[in-house]
């Protein structure tokens, strides 16, 4: 038995109203999701690049997991949102 916890939500890329149950969805298709995982990856480039430490060439799998562990995340995660 599955409870009704259908929500209306508002897309975060076209702005468009739509139905879902997942609390983790933010977009009304999987067009929009796409557009949103590529801004997601986009930004977290950015800021990686921006942070990223002129001395160090290449941060070592701990460091990596040591930062995704700051930002909430798997290692899997993280590496994959930073497109590493
Ligand atoms: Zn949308």
């Amino acid at each position: 038995m599955r409870s009704d916890n259908r929500e209306v939500k508002k897309c975060s890329i076209c702005g468009k109203h739509f139905i879902t149950n997942k609390s983790r969805v933010v977009c009304c298709s999987p067009e929009c999701q796409k557009k949103r995982n590529k801004e997601i990856q986009n930004e977290a480039r950015r800021k990686y690049v921006s942070q990223k430490e002129p001395k160090k060439k290449k941060k070592t799998l701990e460091e990596i997991s040591v930062e995704a562990r700051a930002a909430g995340m798997t290692y899997g995660q993280y590496v994959a949102q930073m497109g590493l």
